[in-house]
This record gives structure tokens, sequence and C-alpha cells, in this order.
């Protein structure tokens, strides 16, 4: 079996813990490599030689940083279909949603591009008599990220191309789920022009997150994972005196006013709530249609189209629709909370748990489900499930679905959809949820916007890419400058004004 390693100082290096994690291929079930779990010697090491590298990285103009990205970028598109195929074999999303998790990781890489016009200062000439001020915006040091197994190529593009644009050295603690893709683009990377030691990626679990938050050298924690591990490194990396910005879970819901084209949002229901599985944090998993009448029809139009959606491996290219799940633990897990909402009384309309596919009956495939009549007090409703489920709750106004929405614990992604402008705008208003689609399922913004949550999807002030990423990864130091006439007048006892 392959054994996979860290990525330190530009080489492979082996796990010396003796710890490992099982990868899996989820469309067989073979178990494909094992990856080390670094100790906290391991990421002890990286963080000596990030350290290391790093002034010299910062030292160098923003135009020449830029320009790594820029050779990054035709990289990432020169390998595209290998990192695709990297990816889905880890993963199990499709081959075509594969390439997306890249493409929108390059897409931050890009707006990277910018970064000389980004880290521009500000600066006033004569603040007062002889006096300039300006400000400038300079890297922390040695950052690090903790990402998902979800968006491999994604995150930990969204974390370390500003992390490392603005003259950071980062290192990457990818998920032992699927740790390939990661590995893959530190390389190319590297390849790109960006010196040893300043991206490095550290395979672990539990004892490498402990490591960075103890760790004094490393200055900033990027999270991204589920709201459990979100509050614990939020606080114990607060707690440290570190900058951190943590992601978590999500419970997106998709509102369906009686005026809406139900062809249109019964087709945006299909993609947003069962793409990838189900495993996106911008995932559709509750339907809340507005009237008995809206329900009936709706769940009219779902039912034959979740019944005919077609689940496979990514070998199968464009015919599957989704792939398994990530481990034979997530599929247990979706399928005792099916069994749970089955049990609360909630109506199964297409029920996928007796799902198998001929050659593939050890993969961690699930079927796709469709529930009917849950309600708020549900475990279905309550919990993320990360699979293909969606749920239904049935609401009787606007007002109501509202309620629903603003009620839930998460505030990730939301959607209307509606044909009236006045409703869409009192709900765009109104809504406590960070990224909202009208007329739009998975309303992700682009690059050059900012990605984040509110209420327990978020920890921390700012977003991820976009302007938000460039403060996050930079400090501001404000400069006040007097070159004196010769003139002495002595000490000043009170606040400086300027005149
Ligand atoms: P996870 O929380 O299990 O793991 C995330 C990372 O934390 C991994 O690198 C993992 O090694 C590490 N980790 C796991 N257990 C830990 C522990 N006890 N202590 C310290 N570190 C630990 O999440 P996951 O299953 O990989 O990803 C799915 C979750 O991520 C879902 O909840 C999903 O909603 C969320 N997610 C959120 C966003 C967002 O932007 N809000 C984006 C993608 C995924």
């Amino acid at each position: 079996m392959q054994e996979l390693t860290h990525y330190i100082n530009g080489e492979h290096v082996k796990g010396t813990s003796g710890r490992f994690a099982d990868v899996y291929n989820p469309a067989t079930g073979e178990l494909q490599a094992k990856t080390p779990l670094a100790s906290v010697a391991e990421i002890e090491n990286a963080v000596a030689i990030a350290a290391a590298a790093q002034p010299a990285w910062a030292a160098v103009n923003p135009q020449r940083r830029a320009r790594v990205m820029m050779k990054f970028v035709d990289l990432l598109n020169r390998d595209m279909d290998k990192l695709a195929e990297a990816l889905s074999r880890e993963h199990g999303k499709t081959l075509p949603d594969a390439a997306g998790d890249v493409q929108r990781g390059l897409e931050v890489v890009e707006y990277c591009i910018g970064a000389p016009q980004l880290l521009k200062g500000d600066y006033t000439d004569s603040a007062g008599p002889g006096i300039d001020m300006y400000s400038m915006r300079q890297a922390l040091g040695v950052t690090a990220g903790i990402t998902p197994f979800n968006f491999p190529a994604m995150i930990p593009m969204w974390m370390f191309a500003p992390a490392i644009v603005c003259g950071n050295a980062f290192i990457l603690k990818p998920s032992e789920r699927d740790p390939s893709v990661p590995m893959m683009l530190a390389e190319l990377m590297e390849e790109a022009g960006l010196p040893k030691g300043i991206l490095q990626v550290v395979n672990g679990d539990k004892e490498a997150v402990d490591a960075i938050i103890n760790n004094d050298i490393i200055q900033s924690i990027g999270f991204v994972g589920s709201t459990p591990i979100a509050e614990y490194i939020y606080g114990n990396g607060c707690a440290a005196g570190k900058r951190v910005q943590c992601f978590g879970g999500a419970k997106n819901h998709m509102i369906i006013m009686p005026d809406a084209d139900l062809d249109q949002a019964a087709d945006a229901l299909l993609g947003a709530g069962y793409g990838a599985a189900g495993e996106r944090c911008m995932a559709i998993s509750v339907a809340l249609p507005v009237g008995e009448e809206t329900a009936d029809r709706l769940i009219a139009k779902l039912a034959p189209r979740v019944e005919a959606l077609k689940v496979g491996p990514y070998t199968s290219g464009n015919d599957v629709d989704f792939g398994p799940v990530i481990t034979a633990a997530a599929k247990q897990n979706i399928l005792n909370l099916v069994q749970s909402g089955v049990d609360a009384g909630a109506k199964l309309v297409v029920d996928g748990r007796d799902f198998s596919l001929q050659g593939y009956e050890d993969g961690f495939f699930v079927g796709a489900h469709l529930f009917d009549n849950v309600t708020t007090d549900m475990d279905i409703y309550q919990k993320e499930i990360f699979g293909p489920v969606l749920s239904t709750v049935r609401t009787q106004s606007y007002e109501e679905a509202l309620k629903i929405a603003m009620d839930h614990e998460y505030g990730n992604g939301i959607a209307i959809y509606t044909r009236d402008g006045d409703t869409a705008r009192d709900f765009a208003n109104r809504i406590n949820v960070g990224m909202v689609g009208i007329n739009v399922p998975i309303p992700v913004p682009l690059a050059y916007h900012t990605f984040g949550g509110w209420k327990k999807s978020v920890f921390g002030d700012l977003n991820q890419h976009g302007p938000d990423a460039f403060k996050f990864y930079t400090r501001t130091k404000t400069v006040t400058a007097r070159w004196p006439s010769g003139i002495k007048e002595g000490g000043e006892f009170s606040i400086p004004v300027m005149e």
C-alpha cells in the first residue's frame, strides 16, 4: 500500500511519528494509501523552517510574489485533469465537480495576482506641520491553515494563496482523508517559483492541530470544518494570542414562494441538494415551500427528478450526478439520521437506503433521499447531515418560513425562489445568514467578494478570500514621520493633536 508523506522544505518527507490514517477510494471502498500523522516535533520542525525562510520572502517585492501566483495559475490549468482525477480518487466526487473544486481555488489565486494593488498603503502628506503619516500592511510571519475533506483543492488555495502573496510562510494541515491534492498543489507552487519552506504540508490529526495552536511562532490560524472543531480551535487559538478565523458547519434553507417557477426551483434543489452527495457547506438541505399547494406541486416535481438521479463512481465521467460519500462511517451516520427521520414521523418520499451499485458493493454510496413533512424538532432538521438528503418543512406563510430559517443555529447560505422583487428585497435585508441567493441556489461569492456565514457557521471577524483575506494575513503599521528643521521645542505631555 502506498505510504504518503509530508511536504517539508520542498521535499517529500516520510512521517516519523509511527501513526497513520487510512485513505480510501470511496467508490470501491478500497484502502489505497496511508498518510502519516505528524507529531509535535514534526510540526515544530516545519515551523522552524518556515520561520527561517519567511523574512526573505516578505522582502521580495509584491509584484514578484504576484508573478509566482501567475505562473501557478498556468500550472493549475496545465494539470487540471491530473488534479481532478487525484481529487476524485480520494474524495469520490465526479470529475467535472472535482475540476470545479480546483477552478474555484484557482480564481482566488487569480485575485491574488492583484497583490501589488491590494497591499498598497495609505499616505497623508502634511498631516501636521512638517509631518507625514503613512500606513502599510505587513506580513504576519508564519501562518497556518487546517482544512476539511470536502474541498481538498479549493479551501487550501483560499488560504495559502493570499497568505503567501502577502509575504507570509504557510503551514497547511489538510484533511487526513484526502491529502494528495494539497501535496500536489505545494509541488506546483514550488514549480511556479516559490522558495522552499514558504508552503509546507504537514499531515495530521488532533495532535498536529494542537501543536499548531500551542506553537508560539505561528501567528494566525485559518480553519474550515465542522462547528465543534471550529469552536475549539477559535477558543484555544485566540487564548494563545493568535489571529484566528474559523468557518464551521451549515444547514442551508431554500424558501420557495407560491409565485416561483417551480420547475426552476426543483432543478435548483436537485443540484444544490444532491451535488457532491450533499457534502458541501453550501448544499441546500432544507426546502421551505410556502403554502400547502406550493408544497404539493414542488414534491410532485421533485420526486421523479430525485428518483432519476444517477449515482456512481467518478470513472463514469459525465454520466453520474454524484458519487459516494467520504467514508463508511459517514455513510452510516447519514443512514442513521435518515432512520431517525422515519422514526420521528417524517414522510420518506424517495428512499435511497437500499441503493447498491453492481461492481461497487463495497463503495460508500448512499442513494438520494427526499423527505416531506419534516418538523423543526427533528434531528434531520436540526443537524447537518452532509449527505444526499433533502428535507421539506411545509410552511404556511413567508413570515413563518423566514422565522424558521432565522431560528436555525447555522447561517452559512440560503436561497429564495420568487418572482416578486419586493419579497426578495425584504428577504435579503432581514435574513440573518451570510450568503444569500435570489433565484440562485448556491450563492458562493466569487473570488473578489468574500465568503463567510453568520451565527454558528463562523467564528472570527473577517471572511475568506476577497479583500478580507488581505486584511487577515497582514498587520497594519502606521508611521508618523517628522524631519525636524532643527528647532527643539521640548517634550509634549498631552496626546498629540494635529493643527
Ligand atoms: P472536520 O471538522 O472533521 O475536520 C476538519 C479539519 O479538522 C481536518 O483537517 C481534521 O483533521 C481536523 N480535525 C478533526 N478532528 C479534530 C479534533 N478533534 N481536533 C482538532 N482538529 C481536528 O470536518 P470535515 O468532516 O473534514 O469537513 C466537513 C465539515 O466542514 C462540515 O461541517 C462542513 O459544513 C464544514 N465546511 C464548512 C465550510 C465553510 O466555509 N463554512 C466549508 C467546507 C466545509
